[in-house]
Protein backbone atom coordinates (compact mmCIF):
# COMPACT_ATOMS: atom_id res chain seq x y z
CA UNK A 1 0.00 0.00 0.00
CA UNK A 2 2.78 2.23 1.27
CA UNK A 3 4.35 2.41 -2.46
CA UNK A 4 1.15 2.74 -4.36
CA UNK A 5 0.58 5.85 -1.92
CA UNK A 6 3.55 7.69 -3.12
CA UNK A 7 1.80 7.34 -6.73
CA UNK A 8 -1.69 8.52 -5.61
CA UNK A 9 -3.07 11.95 -5.84
CA UNK A 10 -2.94 13.45 -2.51
CA UNK A 11 -6.03 15.65 -2.54
CA UNK A 12 -9.34 13.47 -1.54
CA UNK A 13 -12.36 13.52 -3.19
CA UNK A 14 -15.39 13.80 -1.55
CA UNK A 15 -18.64 12.66 -3.59
CA UNK A 16 -22.25 14.19 -2.01
CA UNK A 17 -22.18 17.48 0.64
CA UNK A 18 -25.08 16.35 2.60
CA UNK A 19 -24.90 15.19 6.49
CA UNK A 20 -21.84 12.56 6.09
CA UNK A 21 -19.96 14.37 2.80
CA UNK A 22 -20.02 17.88 4.59
CA UNK A 23 -18.57 16.36 8.15
CA UNK A 24 -16.08 14.31 5.89
CA UNK A 25 -14.56 17.05 3.55
CA UNK A 26 -14.54 19.17 6.92
CA UNK A 27 -12.57 16.39 9.03
CA UNK A 28 -10.27 15.83 6.19
CA UNK A 29 -9.60 19.46 5.39
CA UNK A 30 -9.22 20.21 9.14
CA UNK A 31 -6.37 17.46 9.12
CA UNK A 32 -4.53 19.76 6.34
CA UNK A 33 -5.33 17.50 3.69
CA UNK A 34 -7.10 18.86 0.33
CA UNK A 35 -10.54 17.91 -0.61
CA UNK A 36 -12.60 18.02 -3.99
CA UNK A 37 -16.13 18.01 -2.37
CA UNK A 38 -18.02 17.32 -5.26
CA UNK A 39 -22.29 18.06 -5.06
CA UNK A 40 -24.60 17.42 -8.16
CA UNK A 41 -27.09 20.31 -6.26
CA UNK A 42 -28.50 22.92 -7.59
CA UNK A 43 -27.97 21.51 -11.17
CA UNK A 44 -29.79 17.82 -10.29
CA UNK A 45 -31.90 17.12 -7.13
CA UNK A 46 -32.84 13.94 -5.74
CA UNK A 47 -36.02 13.64 -5.19
CA UNK A 48 -36.28 14.53 -1.30
CA UNK A 49 -33.66 17.31 -1.92
CA UNK A 50 -35.33 21.24 -2.32
CA UNK A 51 -32.69 23.32 -1.08
CA UNK A 52 -29.23 24.61 -2.66
CA UNK A 53 -27.52 24.02 0.90
CA UNK A 54 -24.87 21.63 2.04
CA UNK A 55 -26.22 19.25 4.74
CA UNK A 56 -29.70 19.29 3.87
CA UNK A 57 -31.88 18.04 6.26
CA UNK A 58 -34.40 16.51 3.92
CA UNK A 59 -37.62 15.80 6.28
CA UNK A 60 -37.52 16.48 10.28
CA UNK A 61 -35.71 19.69 11.74
CA UNK A 62 -34.77 17.43 14.26
CA UNK A 63 -31.64 15.45 15.32
CA UNK A 64 -33.07 13.45 17.97
CA UNK A 65 -32.51 12.57 22.00
CA UNK A 66 -29.91 15.73 24.00
CA UNK A 67 -30.17 12.98 26.77
CA UNK A 68 -27.10 10.83 27.68
CA UNK A 69 -29.50 7.92 28.72
CA UNK A 70 -30.21 7.78 25.09
CA UNK A 71 -28.28 5.99 22.29
CA UNK A 72 -28.39 9.39 20.17
CA UNK A 73 -27.70 12.15 22.74
CA UNK A 74 -24.64 10.30 23.43
CA UNK A 75 -23.33 9.97 19.68
CA UNK A 76 -23.85 13.84 19.46
CA UNK A 77 -21.65 13.87 22.84
CA UNK A 78 -18.89 11.93 21.31
CA UNK A 79 -19.03 14.02 17.99
CA UNK A 80 -18.86 17.41 19.88
CA UNK A 81 -15.79 15.84 21.21
CA UNK A 82 -14.60 14.70 18.08
CA UNK A 83 -15.71 18.20 16.76
CA UNK A 84 -17.91 17.77 15.04
CA UNK A 85 -19.03 20.25 11.81
CA UNK A 86 -22.61 19.08 11.53
CA UNK A 87 -22.72 19.23 15.79
CA UNK A 88 -21.00 23.05 15.42
CA UNK A 89 -24.25 23.81 12.93
CA UNK A 90 -26.55 22.53 14.75
CA UNK A 91 -25.81 24.05 18.37
CA UNK A 92 -25.39 27.15 16.85
CA UNK A 93 -28.64 26.91 15.12
CA UNK A 94 -31.16 25.52 17.73
CA UNK A 95 -34.08 26.05 18.12
CA UNK A 96 -36.66 24.81 21.59
CA UNK A 97 -37.70 21.35 21.15
CA UNK A 98 -37.40 20.41 25.14
CA UNK A 99 -35.39 17.10 25.57
CA UNK A 100 -34.50 17.15 22.03
CA UNK A 101 -31.73 19.15 19.93
CA UNK A 102 -34.01 20.88 17.11
CA UNK A 103 -32.74 23.56 14.47
CA UNK A 104 -33.62 25.72 12.32
CA UNK A 105 -32.73 24.08 8.97
CA UNK A 106 -31.95 27.33 6.81
CA UNK A 107 -29.48 28.49 9.39
CA UNK A 108 -28.37 25.05 10.09
CA UNK A 109 -27.30 24.59 6.50
CA UNK A 110 -25.95 27.95 5.44
CA UNK A 111 -23.43 27.52 8.57
CA UNK A 112 -22.66 23.75 7.32
CA UNK A 113 -22.29 25.64 3.55
CA UNK A 114 -20.31 28.44 4.68
CA UNK A 115 -17.72 26.93 6.53
CA UNK A 116 -17.19 24.35 3.68
CA UNK A 117 -17.41 27.02 0.73
CA UNK A 118 -14.68 29.55 2.52
CA UNK A 119 -12.12 26.70 3.98
CA UNK A 120 -8.89 27.08 2.39
CA UNK A 121 -8.09 23.02 1.99
CA UNK A 122 -11.75 22.82 0.40
CA UNK A 123 -12.56 23.22 -3.34
CA UNK A 124 -16.02 22.72 -4.61
CA UNK A 125 -17.22 21.52 -7.95
CA UNK A 126 -20.96 21.50 -8.39
CA UNK A 127 -21.80 18.87 -10.65
CA UNK A 128 -23.25 15.25 -10.76
CA UNK A 129 -20.53 12.89 -10.38
CA UNK A 130 -21.62 9.51 -12.25
CA UNK A 131 -18.71 7.33 -11.87
CA UNK A 132 -16.79 5.83 -8.45
CA UNK A 133 -13.70 7.70 -9.62
CA UNK A 134 -10.61 5.77 -10.67
CA UNK A 135 -7.50 4.33 -8.05
CA UNK A 136 -5.24 6.96 -8.40
CA UNK A 137 -7.83 9.16 -6.14
CA UNK A 138 -8.87 8.53 -2.30
CA UNK A 139 -12.36 8.74 -2.46
CA UNK A 140 -15.05 9.19 0.24
CA UNK A 141 -18.43 8.31 -1.53
CA UNK A 142 -21.64 9.91 0.38
CA UNK A 143 -24.40 10.10 -2.24
CA UNK A 144 -26.93 9.52 0.26
CA UNK A 145 -30.02 7.15 0.16
CA UNK A 146 -31.35 8.67 -3.21
CA UNK A 147 -27.82 8.38 -4.94
CA UNK A 148 -28.26 9.19 -8.42
CA UNK A 149 -29.14 6.77 -11.51
CA UNK A 150 -26.00 6.77 -12.73
CA UNK A 151 -23.69 7.06 -9.89
CA UNK A 152 -25.76 3.98 -8.90
CA UNK A 153 -25.13 1.90 -11.11
CA UNK A 154 -21.53 2.15 -10.91
CA UNK A 155 -21.27 1.57 -7.32
CA UNK A 156 -23.43 -1.64 -8.06
CA UNK A 157 -21.39 -2.85 -10.75
CA UNK A 158 -17.88 -2.18 -8.19
CA UNK A 159 -19.74 -4.84 -6.05
CA UNK A 160 -21.20 -7.33 -7.94
CA UNK A 161 -24.39 -9.19 -6.94
CA UNK A 162 -25.95 -8.09 -3.75
CA UNK A 163 -23.86 -5.62 -3.00
CA UNK A 164 -26.10 -3.02 -2.79
CA UNK A 165 -30.23 -2.77 -2.17
CA UNK A 166 -32.41 0.32 -3.27
CA UNK A 167 -35.18 -0.70 -0.83
CA UNK A 168 -35.48 -0.85 2.83
CA UNK A 169 -38.15 -3.28 4.02
CA UNK A 170 -37.45 -3.73 7.48
CA UNK A 171 -39.31 -5.30 10.93
CA UNK A 172 -39.07 -3.57 14.25
CA UNK A 173 -35.96 -4.39 16.30
CA UNK A 174 -36.62 -4.96 20.46
CA UNK A 175 -34.29 -4.06 23.48
CA UNK A 176 -33.91 -7.81 25.14
CA UNK A 177 -33.94 -6.24 27.88
CA UNK A 178 -37.54 -4.71 27.65
CA UNK A 179 -39.03 -8.08 27.07
CA UNK A 180 -41.35 -9.87 29.41
CA UNK A 181 -39.83 -13.30 30.25
CA UNK A 182 -42.48 -14.17 32.35
CA UNK A 183 -44.79 -14.36 29.41
CA UNK A 184 -42.25 -15.19 26.49
CA UNK A 185 -40.75 -18.70 26.20
CA UNK A 186 -37.81 -19.90 23.59
CA UNK A 187 -38.29 -22.67 21.54
CA UNK A 188 -37.52 -23.65 18.20
CA UNK A 189 -40.50 -24.71 15.90
CA UNK A 190 -40.71 -28.59 15.75
CA UNK A 191 -37.79 -29.11 18.55
CA UNK A 192 -35.26 -27.92 15.21
CA UNK A 193 -32.14 -25.59 16.34
CA UNK A 194 -31.39 -24.27 19.74
CA UNK A 195 -34.55 -22.68 21.38
CA UNK A 196 -33.54 -19.56 18.94
CA UNK A 197 -36.65 -17.90 19.22
CA UNK A 198 -38.56 -16.26 21.53
CA UNK A 199 -42.16 -16.71 21.01
CA UNK A 200 -44.72 -14.56 22.25
CA UNK A 201 -48.13 -17.09 22.67
CA UNK A 202 -51.51 -15.33 21.97
CA UNK A 203 -54.77 -16.99 23.31
CA UNK A 204 -57.66 -15.99 20.35
CA UNK A 205 -59.01 -13.20 22.51
CA UNK A 206 -56.01 -11.46 22.25
CA UNK A 207 -54.95 -12.51 18.84
CA UNK A 208 -58.59 -11.10 17.57
CA UNK A 209 -57.86 -7.42 19.58
CA UNK A 210 -54.84 -7.27 18.03
CA UNK A 211 -55.79 -7.63 14.29
CA UNK A 212 -58.54 -5.35 14.82
CA UNK A 213 -56.32 -3.03 15.66
CA UNK A 214 -53.40 -3.63 13.14
CA UNK A 215 -56.27 -3.42 10.51
CA UNK A 216 -57.69 -0.12 11.94
CA UNK A 217 -54.07 1.28 12.60
CA UNK A 218 -52.66 4.76 10.38
CA UNK A 219 -49.90 4.00 7.85
CA UNK A 220 -47.19 6.43 7.92
CA UNK A 221 -47.66 8.86 4.39
CA UNK A 222 -45.80 7.88 1.38
CA UNK A 223 -43.51 10.15 -0.42
CA UNK A 224 -44.14 9.99 -4.08
CA UNK A 225 -40.69 8.22 -5.13
CA UNK A 226 -41.54 5.79 -2.85
CA UNK A 227 -44.92 4.90 -3.69
CA UNK A 228 -44.02 2.66 -7.18
CA UNK A 229 -41.38 1.57 -5.81
CA UNK A 230 -43.70 -0.06 -3.21
CA UNK A 231 -46.09 -1.40 -5.89
CA UNK A 232 -43.38 -3.59 -6.80
CA UNK A 233 -42.03 -4.41 -4.05
CA UNK A 234 -45.00 -6.02 -2.45
CA UNK A 235 -45.88 -8.34 -5.22
CA UNK A 236 -43.06 -10.59 -3.36
CA UNK A 237 -44.74 -12.25 -0.40
CA UNK A 238 -41.54 -11.98 1.68
CA UNK A 239 -41.69 -7.88 1.61
CA UNK A 240 -45.26 -7.46 1.77
CA UNK A 241 -46.40 -4.89 5.08
CA UNK A 242 -47.88 -7.32 8.12
CA UNK A 243 -50.97 -4.90 8.19
CA UNK A 244 -51.60 -5.48 4.42
CA UNK A 245 -51.25 -9.38 4.42
CA UNK A 246 -54.00 -9.09 7.40
CA UNK A 247 -55.97 -7.26 5.53
CA UNK A 248 -56.31 -10.15 3.14
CA UNK A 249 -58.45 -11.76 5.76
CA UNK A 250 -58.85 -12.71 10.12
CA UNK A 251 -56.57 -16.34 9.29
CA UNK A 252 -54.09 -15.02 7.08
CA UNK A 253 -51.62 -13.93 9.73
CA UNK A 254 -52.29 -17.32 10.98
CA UNK A 255 -50.88 -19.02 8.38
CA UNK A 256 -48.01 -16.40 7.99
CA UNK A 257 -45.80 -14.88 10.18
CA UNK A 258 -48.40 -15.68 13.10
CA UNK A 259 -48.14 -19.38 12.81
CA UNK A 260 -48.29 -21.67 15.98
CA UNK A 261 -47.67 -24.88 14.60
CA UNK A 262 -44.68 -26.93 15.61
CA UNK A 263 -44.29 -24.43 19.51
CA UNK A 264 -45.63 -25.70 22.44
CA UNK A 265 -46.36 -23.20 25.25
CA UNK A 266 -44.59 -24.36 28.27
CA UNK A 267 -47.53 -22.78 30.85
CA UNK A 268 -50.37 -24.36 28.96
CA UNK A 269 -48.44 -27.17 27.69
CA UNK A 270 -50.62 -26.83 24.15
CA UNK A 271 -50.12 -25.11 20.92
CA UNK A 272 -50.72 -21.33 21.08
CA UNK A 273 -53.78 -20.30 18.87
CA UNK A 274 -51.38 -18.07 17.50
CA UNK A 275 -47.81 -16.86 18.02
CA UNK A 276 -45.22 -14.05 17.25
CA UNK A 277 -41.75 -15.15 17.07
CA UNK A 278 -38.97 -12.53 17.93
CA UNK A 279 -34.93 -13.70 16.23
CA UNK A 280 -32.35 -12.13 17.66
CA UNK A 281 -30.20 -9.93 15.73
CA UNK A 282 -26.68 -10.19 17.24
CA UNK A 283 -24.93 -12.86 18.81
CA UNK A 284 -24.77 -11.09 22.51
CA UNK A 285 -28.80 -11.28 21.76
CA UNK A 286 -29.72 -8.12 22.77
CA UNK A 287 -31.79 -6.95 20.57
CA UNK A 288 -34.55 -8.92 18.77
CA UNK A 289 -36.53 -8.41 15.57
CA UNK A 290 -40.46 -9.23 15.13
CA UNK A 291 -40.29 -11.91 12.39
CA UNK A 292 -41.99 -11.47 9.55
CA UNK A 293 -43.08 -7.69 10.46
CA UNK A 294 -42.03 -5.06 7.95
CA UNK A 295 -44.35 -2.53 8.13
CA UNK A 296 -44.80 1.42 7.18
CA UNK A 297 -46.91 1.90 10.12
CA UNK A 298 -46.89 5.17 11.59
CA UNK A 299 -44.53 4.95 14.40
CA UNK A 300 -46.93 5.65 17.14
CA UNK A 301 -49.00 3.25 15.87
CA UNK A 302 -46.19 0.54 16.04
CA UNK A 303 -45.44 1.28 19.56
CA UNK A 304 -49.31 1.37 20.50
CA UNK A 305 -50.51 -2.39 18.22
CA UNK A 306 -46.95 -4.16 18.21
CA UNK A 307 -47.52 -3.15 22.36
CA UNK A 308 -50.69 -5.86 22.42
CA UNK A 309 -48.64 -8.85 21.64
CA UNK A 310 -48.12 -10.61 24.72
CA UNK A 311 -44.61 -10.08 26.31
CA UNK A 312 -43.93 -7.14 24.33
CA UNK A 313 -46.70 -4.83 26.00
CA UNK A 314 -43.47 -2.13 27.69
CA UNK A 315 -41.44 -3.22 24.23
CA UNK A 316 -38.59 -0.72 23.78
CA UNK A 317 -38.04 -0.42 20.11
CA UNK A 318 -34.35 0.06 19.24
CA UNK A 319 -35.53 0.65 15.34
CA UNK A 320 -38.87 0.95 14.01
CA UNK A 321 -40.22 -1.09 11.33
CA UNK A 322 -39.84 0.60 7.83
CA UNK A 323 -40.61 0.60 3.99
CA UNK A 324 -39.41 3.03 1.79
CA UNK A 325 -36.30 4.02 -0.46
CA UNK A 326 -32.96 3.14 0.32
CA UNK A 327 -29.96 2.75 -1.64
CA UNK A 328 -27.61 0.97 0.77
CA UNK A 329 -24.61 -1.26 0.78
CA UNK A 330 -25.06 -4.63 1.99
CA UNK A 331 -21.53 -3.81 3.82
CA UNK A 332 -20.54 -6.28 5.84
CA UNK A 333 -17.51 -8.13 4.68
CA UNK A 334 -17.47 -5.26 2.21
CA UNK A 335 -16.52 -2.47 4.26
CA UNK A 336 -14.06 -2.12 7.53
CA UNK A 337 -14.85 -0.86 10.26
CA UNK A 338 -12.87 2.36 8.81
CA UNK A 339 -15.31 2.58 6.07
CA UNK A 340 -12.80 1.99 3.58
CA UNK A 341 -13.85 -1.30 0.65
CA UNK A 342 -12.18 -4.57 1.51
CA UNK A 343 -11.67 -4.54 -2.29
CA UNK A 344 -9.83 -1.08 -2.58
CA UNK A 345 -8.55 0.49 0.97
CA UNK A 346 -8.37 3.83 -0.52
CA UNK A 347 -12.57 4.09 -1.63
CA UNK A 348 -14.46 4.55 1.19
CA UNK A 349 -18.20 4.81 2.05
CA UNK A 350 -20.13 7.37 4.24
CA UNK A 351 -23.79 8.31 5.43
CA UNK A 352 -26.85 6.32 4.92
CA UNK A 353 -25.73 4.67 1.78
CA UNK A 354 -23.33 2.73 4.16
CA UNK A 355 -26.09 0.98 6.46
CA UNK A 356 -26.32 3.58 9.21
CA UNK A 357 -29.61 5.16 9.28
CA UNK A 358 -30.36 8.67 10.49
CA UNK A 359 -29.24 12.16 10.26
CA UNK A 360 -26.35 11.96 13.17
CA UNK A 361 -25.44 8.44 12.43
CA UNK A 362 -24.78 9.48 8.48
CA UNK A 363 -22.65 12.70 10.16
CA UNK A 364 -20.87 10.05 12.27
CA UNK A 365 -19.92 7.59 9.44
CA UNK A 366 -18.53 10.45 7.78
CA UNK A 367 -16.66 11.79 10.22
CA UNK A 368 -15.12 8.46 11.28
CA UNK A 369 -14.28 8.19 7.03
CA UNK A 370 -13.36 11.38 6.71
CA UNK A 371 -10.29 10.91 9.48
CA UNK A 372 -9.54 8.00 7.75
CA UNK A 373 -8.97 9.14 4.27
CA UNK A 374 -6.82 11.65 5.72
CA UNK A 375 -4.57 9.54 8.01
CA UNK A 376 -4.32 7.17 4.73
CA UNK A 377 -3.24 10.90 2.81
CA UNK A 378 -0.73 11.68 5.83
CA UNK A 379 0.02 7.61 5.86
CA UNK A 380 -0.66 7.67 9.48
CA UNK A 381 -2.11 4.12 10.95
CA UNK A 382 -6.28 3.67 10.26
CA UNK A 383 -8.66 5.19 13.17
CA UNK A 384 -10.97 2.74 15.01
CA UNK A 385 -13.05 3.85 17.81
CA UNK A 386 -13.68 1.41 20.16
CA UNK A 387 -17.35 -0.94 20.48
CA UNK A 388 -17.93 0.84 24.00
CA UNK A 389 -18.66 3.84 21.76
CA UNK A 390 -22.22 4.87 19.87
CA UNK A 391 -19.56 5.81 16.89
CA UNK A 392 -17.19 2.54 17.38
CA UNK A 393 -19.99 -0.04 17.69
CA UNK A 394 -21.86 1.23 14.46
CA UNK A 395 -18.89 1.09 12.86
CA UNK A 396 -18.69 -2.80 14.08
CA UNK A 397 -21.81 -3.42 13.03
CA UNK A 398 -21.67 -2.10 9.64
CA UNK A 399 -18.72 -4.28 9.00
CA UNK A 400 -19.43 -7.26 10.58
CA UNK A 401 -23.17 -7.20 10.65
CA UNK A 402 -25.30 -9.17 12.95
CA UNK A 403 -26.87 -12.53 12.92
CA UNK A 404 -29.42 -12.31 9.70
CA UNK A 405 -30.05 -10.64 7.07
CA UNK A 406 -27.90 -7.30 6.88
CA UNK A 407 -30.69 -4.10 7.49
CA UNK A 408 -29.94 -0.91 7.83
CA UNK A 409 -29.73 0.67 11.53
CA UNK A 410 -29.92 3.47 14.52
CA UNK A 411 -27.82 4.10 17.21
CA UNK A 412 -28.85 2.24 20.12
CA UNK A 413 -27.29 0.46 23.32
CA UNK A 414 -27.69 -3.03 22.10
CA UNK A 415 -25.05 -2.20 19.31
CA UNK A 416 -22.58 -1.03 22.07
CA UNK A 417 -20.48 -4.36 23.85
CA UNK A 418 -22.09 -4.96 27.31
CA UNK A 419 -20.89 -3.68 30.61
CA UNK A 420 -18.58 -6.19 32.27
CA UNK A 421 -20.50 -5.47 35.32
CA UNK A 422 -24.53 -5.23 36.57
CA UNK A 423 -25.79 -1.72 37.19
CA UNK A 424 -28.58 -1.11 40.28
CA UNK A 425 -30.85 1.26 39.60
CA UNK A 426 -32.36 -0.15 36.56
CA UNK A 427 -32.06 0.74 32.81
CA UNK A 428 -31.29 5.03 33.31
CA UNK A 429 -28.52 3.77 35.99
CA UNK A 430 -27.16 0.91 33.01
CA UNK A 431 -27.27 3.41 30.40
CA UNK A 432 -25.40 5.95 32.53
CA UNK A 433 -22.84 3.70 33.08
CA UNK A 434 -22.20 2.85 29.43
CA UNK A 435 -22.06 6.67 28.95
CA UNK A 436 -19.69 7.36 31.11
CA UNK A 437 -17.68 4.24 30.04
CA UNK A 438 -17.73 4.77 26.37
CA UNK A 439 -17.15 8.72 26.48
CA UNK A 440 -13.28 7.89 28.91
CA UNK A 441 -13.05 5.34 26.24
CA UNK A 442 -13.29 7.82 23.44
CA UNK A 443 -10.89 9.92 24.83
CA UNK A 444 -8.30 8.04 25.61
CA UNK A 445 -8.39 6.74 21.59
CA UNK A 446 -8.10 10.28 20.40
CA UNK A 447 -5.53 11.06 22.62
CA UNK A 448 -3.52 8.21 21.13
CA UNK A 449 -4.79 9.34 17.69
CA UNK A 450 -1.51 10.94 15.50
CA UNK A 451 -3.37 12.91 13.00
C1 LIG B 1 -37.23 11.01 2.40
C2 LIG B 1 -36.29 10.78 3.53
C3 LIG B 1 -36.60 11.28 4.80
C4 LIG B 1 -35.72 11.08 5.86
N1 LIG B 1 -36.03 11.61 7.08
C5 LIG B 1 -35.18 11.49 8.12
C6 LIG B 1 -35.46 12.10 9.38
O1 LIG B 1 -36.48 12.76 9.55
N2 LIG B 1 -34.58 11.92 10.40
C7 LIG B 1 -33.43 11.21 10.24
O2 LIG B 1 -32.65 11.11 11.19
N3 LIG B 1 -33.13 10.62 9.06
C8 LIG B 1 -33.98 10.74 7.99
N4 LIG B 1 -33.68 10.15 6.78
C9 LIG B 1 -32.52 9.27 6.68
C10 LIG B 1 -31.13 9.95 6.59
O3 LIG B 1 -30.76 10.40 7.84
C11 LIG B 1 -31.03 11.09 5.63
O4 LIG B 1 -31.27 10.61 4.34
C12 LIG B 1 -29.64 11.78 5.65
O5 LIG B 1 -29.74 12.95 4.93
C13 LIG B 1 -28.54 10.88 5.11
O6 LIG B 1 -27.35 11.60 5.05
P1 LIG B 1 -26.31 11.33 3.86
O7 LIG B 1 -25.22 12.31 4.02
O8 LIG B 1 -25.97 9.91 3.81
O9 LIG B 1 -27.13 11.65 2.52
P2 LIG B 1 -27.75 13.04 2.03
O10 LIG B 1 -27.92 13.96 3.16
O11 LIG B 1 -28.91 12.68 1.19
O12 LIG B 1 -26.60 13.63 1.11
C14 LIG B 1 -26.26 13.07 -0.13
C15 LIG B 1 -25.85 14.21 -1.06
O13 LIG B 1 -25.27 13.64 -2.23
C16 LIG B 1 -25.75 14.33 -3.37
N5 LIG B 1 -25.63 13.40 -4.51
C17 LIG B 1 -26.36 12.30 -4.76
N6 LIG B 1 -25.88 11.68 -5.88
C18 LIG B 1 -24.83 12.42 -6.30
C19 LIG B 1 -23.92 12.31 -7.39
N7 LIG B 1 -23.99 11.29 -8.26
N8 LIG B 1 -22.96 13.26 -7.57
C20 LIG B 1 -22.87 14.31 -6.70
N9 LIG B 1 -23.71 14.47 -5.64
C21 LIG B 1 -24.67 13.54 -5.44
C22 LIG B 1 -27.17 14.70 -2.99
O14 LIG B 1 -27.61 15.81 -3.77
C23 LIG B 1 -27.03 15.04 -1.52
O15 LIG B 1 -26.77 16.40 -1.30
C24 LIG B 1 -34.52 10.33 5.68
C25 LIG B 1 -34.24 9.82 4.43
C26 LIG B 1 -35.10 10.03 3.36
C27 LIG B 1 -34.75 9.49 1.99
Amino acid sequence: MTNILKMMNKTVKVIGAGLAGSEAAYQIAQAGVNVELYEMKPKKKTPAHSSDLFGELVCSNSLRSLQITNAAGMLKDELRILNSLIMKAADSSAVPAGAALAVDRAKFSAYITETLKSHANITIIQDEVTQIPDENFITVIASGPLTSDALASSVSEFFGDNGLSFFDAAAPIIDAASIDKSIVFAQSRYGKGNNDYLNCPMDKEQYIKFYDALINAEEAPLHDFDKNEQKNLTVFEGCMPVEVMAKRGIDTLRFGPLKPVGLTDPKTGREPYACVQLRAENKEKTMFNIVGFQTHLKISEQKRVFGLIPGLENAEFLRYGVMHRNTYLNSPGRLTQTYSTVLRPSLFFAGQMTGVEGYIESTASGLLAGLNAAALVKEKPPIKFPSSTIIGSMAYYISHGGTGKFQPMNANFGLVQPLEYKVKGGKIARNEAIYHRGIQDLKSTIYNMTI
